[in-house]
């Protein structure tokens, strides 16, 4: 007999509409579909005309219910992961059934869709050539700040999802250590009350502290042009080291750099091809 599929299935982040014809279409061949709450999907499903035998699949069972769905899956069964909304992995538990599915021989196939992080990063209008995700910041004070002061030296936008009881306390940690810079506060993304709050830090926090702000968030914050624009410099110099000075090829000098820098690749490879004239 022959072992199954693991289905990792992006579902809406708000608008059903954006669910894609393939995850419909997946969940309706599947013989399984985990979710992390089963009450919460069995609403999209239904919308969807998908009546699929669900099982759980959540933080704190993900151990015991990993292992069952493992022996699902060798036993020939094919099984879908969703999470309560976006792209199961991303902030969302999944990621331990992905990699023992990958140690046992299982073909996982990913069925992209929604993310929250991914949308707001593109209608941001902040340099997205980079960016490092960070997931939810600490909730705890003391944590949230020791987090941000060793992003402080990070070239990188920086990606966090907040929830909209902190967001004033992570934007006032995150004013003083990380300065004020240009920043995205996307909220509600794909939903009635859509909004983008730009400007600086100083100025977004202003704005949530006199209207208050509601529903789901996430923060994009632009590196500071310092940050960048020293990274940016160092670009030729490491590249002659690699390539030179260690006689590396030009492939490798640039996956290097490119890793050291947080610069974008390409460009990184436009400059790499300049010292090889
Ligand atoms: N896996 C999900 C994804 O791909 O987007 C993220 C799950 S994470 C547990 C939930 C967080 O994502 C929320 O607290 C919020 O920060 C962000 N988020 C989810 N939906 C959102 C939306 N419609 N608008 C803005 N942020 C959202």
């Amino acid at each position: 007999m022959s072992i199954g599929t693991l289905y990792i299935v992006a579902t809406p982040i708000g608008n059903l509409e954006d669910m894609t014809l393939r995850a419909v279409r997946v969940l309706r061949e599947v013989d399984l579909i985990a979710a992390e709450d089963t009450r919460h999907s069995r609403k999209l499903l239904t919308h969807f005309g998908i009546s699929k035998p669900l099982t759980s699949y959540f933080d704190h069972n993900k151990n015991i219910k990993g292992a069952r769905i493992l022996a699902k899956l060798q036993d020939g069964l094919s099984v879908a992961l969703i999470s309560d909304a976006g792209t199961p992995c991303i902030s969302d538990p999944g990621y331990q059934l992905v990699r023992d599915a990958v140690a046992s021989g299982i073909r996982v196939v990913p069925v992209p869709g929604a993310c929250a992080s991914t949308a707001a990063l593109s209608a941001s209008g902040l340099p997205t050539d980079t960016f490092l995700f960070e997931g939810f910041l600490p909730s705890k004070a003391g944590k949230r700040r020791e987090r941000l002061a060793a992003l402080k030296g990070e070239p990188r936008l920086l990606v966090f999802h907040e929830a909209p009881t902190r967001v004033a306390a992570a934007l006032a940690d995150i004013l003083e250590i990380l300065g004020d810079r240009e920043m995205v506060l996307a909220r509600e993304l794909t939903k009635v009350y859509e909004e983008f709050l730009r400007g600086r830090v100083s100025e977004v926090l202003r704005t949530v502290e006199e209207l208050g702000v509601k529903g789901e968030i996430v923060l994009l914050i632009a590196p500071s042009p310092e940050e960048r624009a020293s990274n940016q410099d160092l670009v030729p110099e490491l590249l002659s080291r690699y390539l030179d000075g260690e006689g590396m090829f030009v492939k490798d000098a640039v996956k290097r750099v490119t890793q050291e820098t947080g610069e974008a690749r390409s460009r990184v490879y436009r400059e790499a091809l300049k010292l090889r004239k």
